[in-house]
């Protein structure tokens, strides 16, 4: 589904960001890109949906080389990507409800679709309760929920979660990982980085290892998988 061939990025400044990195993502899969601060993970899946440029190599998306998409079809494959930040990034002064449906109206939706999908979405992460709050009014671990209902919302093939759980409490943290397994057990495909070892641990599964910009490791025995 997605393959980094041989992948450098090195920005304007000459730090090398990613290093010579090549794997594959399959439909479905649950894929967590481990590694510390300054690894390169955030760059990787930047470059996935083209905020950065590669400086060697090429990224596939179902064989489309997508440095070579022009800005139609790099829109459309940008629909088929959901993202989620260790910052949420709501829209503050609109409501959970509104914050959903300008995502999905962005993508052409119309009122009759959100209205029905938005209240669904939001039973899916347990907060049907909250629909008519501001973010302001919300936990953190609410705010991370709401997020990853507006980037299902439009039903993706990939969720890209970077840092996702980097503000949140241990508790609040076990519950959007719970989420985003969720998710992916319902048939989307998951990309989550983090440099937190304990969230590591509790997912199981792929595990890709980052250090320096480069892959050191690529394990898919996880603890749940044995
Ligand atoms: P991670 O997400 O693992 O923390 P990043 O991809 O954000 O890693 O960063 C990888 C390296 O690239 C770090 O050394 C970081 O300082 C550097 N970096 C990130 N963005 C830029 C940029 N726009 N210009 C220069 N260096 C950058």
């Amino acid at each position: 589904m997605i393959y980094y061939d041989k992948v450098s990025k090195v920005y304007p400044d000459k730090t090398i960001a990613v290093d010579n990195v090549s794997f594959g993502i399959e439909p479905k899969e649950f894929v967590t890109i481990v590694g510390q601060s300054g690894a390169g993970k955030t760059t990787l899946m930047k470059m996935l949906i083209a905020e950065e440029w590669p400086s060697h190599g090429a990224i596939f998306f179902e064989s489309a080389n997508i440095q070579r998409l022009n800005k139609r079809q790099m829109n459309k494959l940008r629909r088929r990507i959901g993202m989620v930040f260790q910052d949420y990034r709501l829209i503050p002064n609109k409501t959970v409800y509104e914050n959903i449906a300008f995502a999905m109206e962005a993508t052409g939706k119309n009122d009759r679709e959100v209205s029905s999908d938005v209240p669904h979405v939001l039973e899916l992460v347990d907060l049907g309760h909250k629909i008519w709050n501001f973010p302001g009014e919300l936990s953190g671990g609410e705010k991370q929920r709401v997020a990853i209902a507006r980037a299902i919302v439009t039903q993706p093939d990939i969720v890209i979660a970077d840092e996702p759980t980097g503000n949140l409490d241990p508790t609040n943290t076990y519950e959007i990982i719970r989420i985003l397994q969720k998710i992916n057990e319902l048939g989307t495909t998951v990309m989550l980085a983090t440099h937190n070892k304990g969230v590591v641990d509790t997912i199981g599964g792929r595990i890709i290892t980052m250090d320096k910009g480069k892959v050191i490791k690529d394990s898919r025995e996880g603890k749940y998988i044995l």
